[in-house]
């Protein structure tokens, strides 16, 4: 049997799981859309798929515990009847599913919120009220309600969520609980609200599968010491809980802790030490994203079951996939939060970069071709690829080209930044897939008009030609453009990146750094970050801070625009690249005008200031324009082609909607 550990029952009170894997919870924003059919297609498609068990997105169990105004939650009748549609969609699929209640604490995002103490969070606006011995009770009652609610919904359990920074967690630490009476003070009293919550949401739910969620470490000053985590397990176990899963730092943290530049699994050694302290089973979680990785962690001993989430917008069929033997066929989560968190913390669904379906099934529906058709597909980067697979999916007979030898176009390029490694996975995906479907591919030729008549649909997948700057002096031989420089071409000493776009970040963060990726090495990674031990310092910040490795050369980073460079990246994950590159000393100026190049370096002027970088190298990231080459000579043919991808419309392309047009047309051709 593939992945013996994985794949091996386990049990949870009443209830016996087929499988070790959680799919974790996930606020999608289905549920506030208010098509209620739409959230249990969601879960009932992952249910088959085969998942151990599913925990739903955060509800909230009353209005101040929402994270926003109008948050999903469990307080009416209506909202019974809706939530059991979900519960009965995923048991008539064979799965199981939980419901997180989630309180927010200060982190709603509300004037009316409340915590422990009127202590403002560095990421909300609102500062919250103090509760008083009612209010604390009318939460706790509130909570053990939602539970009893959840099971009366048809849900096989509840998850008590108790870390990330939230209410539960807030009482926990003296940095947000300043109180004196019996909820604050020493440890005793202040995890007495997370213990209380737990024995009373046991009361209301009988026997059905109780999950706390418990911080492991904070990543805050003045978090939790480990001996306080150990003292809350095992109190958590006592009131009742049967299994407990890992959370792994406060939101506000200003340490990335699931972004694509975490090494896998960089937290899994915190659940291990658990483990070895309480007797319910743990779950362990944060950058797992491939059954070898969860099945490795298994039979180390790291924990009893896995947790992943972003996984499972990748692709439901997981967990099938794997008890197959085709692991090779699961679409990978690269951790690149584009279409999951970015969109849920700008108001958007939910949705996933590798599969534009997350969030949309009944929407986007893939189903055979009536009328199979000739279709080529030139360009085989992920526009062209996903329009190729789709269609060769749906019954069409697809030729797939590209002057390349291999497939994946730009994304090549973006996996060889240190930190986005996974986009290599996301290469051998499409790979593996365009080799086991029905695609003819011709690869390592260069098309011409010509080569396009006889199909009955021609799709151009061309992508990109990189856009010159007009900067005087481009053409001096110091000058370099991006695909130079990631294919290895020579930098000098000191560098001046022109465009601070996504591209030209990336770009600054390869050329600053050298040695090992320290995405592929969790220690250096920890040492860069200052992520130590919450046994030796409360919250698990190390005592010297981040100690990044020195850069290895002097560089700057430009644009026109007079604003912070890196406002527009992602906004998840723009923190985390502007953080890396100040971490190495880079330079990022705003509103810079390019007086030209020479011998000397660059010369640029600044809020009136001329100046000139000395720089021996400059590399021009000035985004992109459309390579629409063949269409003129299609056009003289006759042909009329589907223009998809960055061939289409440059501006502000990205994978996410390469792929997301490339499956769309091919859903309807
Ligand atoms: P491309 O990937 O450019 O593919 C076009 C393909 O067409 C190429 O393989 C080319 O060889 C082929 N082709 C062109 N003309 C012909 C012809 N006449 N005959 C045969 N073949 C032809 N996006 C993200 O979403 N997230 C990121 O983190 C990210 N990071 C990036 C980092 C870097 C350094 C770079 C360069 C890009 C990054 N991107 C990222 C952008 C992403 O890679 C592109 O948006 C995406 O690849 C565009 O897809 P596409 O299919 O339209 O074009
Ligand atoms: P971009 O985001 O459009 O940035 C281009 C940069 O070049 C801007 O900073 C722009 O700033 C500058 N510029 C434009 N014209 C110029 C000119 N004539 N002379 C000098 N500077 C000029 O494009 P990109 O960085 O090439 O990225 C392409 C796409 O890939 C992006 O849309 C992005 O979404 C995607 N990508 C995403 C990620 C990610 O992490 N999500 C990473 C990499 C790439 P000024 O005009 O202010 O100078
Ligand atoms: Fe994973 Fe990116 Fe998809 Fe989110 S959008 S699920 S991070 S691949």
């Amino acid at each position: 049997m593939p992945y013996p550990h994985l794949l091996t029952p386990i049990t949870l009170g009443a209830i016996t799981l087929p499988n070790r894997v959680l799919m974790g919870s996930m606020h999608t924003g289905l549920e506030e859309t208010g098509d209620w059919e739409r959230v249990a297609e969601f879960y009932a498609t992952r249910a088959r798929g085969g998942v151990g068990l599913m925990v739903t997105g955060g509800m909230a169990p009353n209005a101040e515990g929402g994270v926003f105004p109008g948050a999903a939650g469990l307080y009416t009748a209506q909202d019974i009847a809706n939530h059991r549609q979900v519960t009965a969609r995923v048991h008539d699929a064979g799965g199981r599913i939980a419901m997180q209640i989630l309180h927010a604490g200060r982190y709603a995002y509300s004037p009316n919120c409340v915590s422990a103490s009127a202590v403002k969070s560095p990421i909300s606006p609102f500062p919250p009220k103090e509760l008083d011995e009612d209010g604390i009770e009318k939460q706790i009652g509130d909570i053990a309600t939602a539970a009893a609610r959840a099971i009366e919904a048809g849900y096989d359990g509840v998850e008590v969520m108790g870390s990330e920074g939230y209410f539960l967690n807030q009482f926990l630490v003296r940095h947000t609980n300043r109180r004196t009476d019996a909820w604050g003070g020493d440890y005793a009293n202040r995890m007495r609200l997370p213990v209380e919550v737990v024995r009373r949401v046991r009361a209301a739910i009988g026997e059905a599968i109780l999950i706390y969620r418990i911080s492991l470490i904070d990543l805050i000053p003045d978090g939790s010491t480990w001996d306080e985590v150990v003292t809350l397990a095992r109190a958590i176990e006592g009131a009742g809980a049967s299994v407990l899963n890992t959370g792994i730092g406060w939101h506000e943290a200003r340490v990335p802790t699931i972004a694509t530049s975490v090494p896998r699994a960089a937290f899994a050694h915190l659940t291990g030490r658990l483990r070895a302290e309480v007797g319910v089973p743990v779950i362990t979680s944060n950058r797992i994203n491939s059954p070898d990785v969860a099945e490795g962690l298994l039979a180390s001993g790291m924990a009893d079951m896995v947790s992943m989430a972003r996984p499972f917008l990748a692709d439901p069929d997981f967990v099938a996939k794997a008890a197959q033997g085709r692991a090779a066929e699961i679409a990978p989560c690269i951790a690149c939060n584009q279409a999951c968190l970015d969109h849920t913390f700008s108001g958007r669904l939910t949705s996933c970069l590798v599969n534009p379906r997350a969030c949309h099934e009944t929407e986007l529906v893939i189903a055979p071709t009536l009328s199979p058709r000739r279709i080529a597909v030139v360009g085989a980067g992920p526009a062209g690829l996903s329009a190729a697979l789709t269609a060769a999916t749906r019954g069409h007979q697809v030729t797939l080209f590209d002057r390349a030898t291999a497939v994946g176009g730009q994304l090549h390029l973006a996996a060889t930044i240190p930190g986005k490694e996974e986009f290599r996975g996301l290469i051998d995906w499409f790979d593996t897939m365009v080799a086991r479907s029905t695609i003819t591919t011709r690869l390592g030729q260069t098309v011409t008009p010509q080569d396009l008549t006889g199909f009955d649909e021609v799709i151009l997948a061309t992508g990109v030609t990189p856009r010159a700057s007009g900067i005087a002096g481009e053409d001096a031989p110091q000058v370099l453009g991006y695909r130079a420089v990631l294919q290895g071409a020579k930098v000098g000493p000191r560098v001046a990146v022109i465009g601070a776009g996504g591209i030209g970040f990336d770009v600054a963060e390869y050329l600053v750094h050298h040695g090992t990726s320290p995405t592929l090495d969790a220690t250096l990674w920890r040492k860069e970050w200052g992520v130590g031990d919450p046994a030796q310092t409360p919250g698990g910040l190390a005592t010297g801070g981040p100690q990044p490795t020195p850069p290895a050369r002097q560089a700057w980073l430009l644009q026109r625009k007079p604003e912070r460079p890196g406002r527009r990246l992602g906004k998840t994950t723009g923190w985390i690249h502007r953080a890396t590159l100040q971490a190495k000393g880079v330079k990022m100026l705003g509103g810079v005008q390019y007086d030209g190049v020479s011998g000397q370096g660059l010369a640029i002027t600044v809020n009136g200031q001329a100046q000139v970088l000395p720089v021996d190298t400059v590399v021009i990231c000035a985004g992109q324009e459309p390579d629409r080459s063949l269409v003129a000579g299609l056009a003289a043919l006759g042909i009329t082609p589907h223009i998809i991808g960055g061939a289409d419309m440059a501006a502000e392309l990205d994978a996410k909607r390469a792929i997301d047009q490339g499956t769309r047309l091919a859903a309807r051709l």
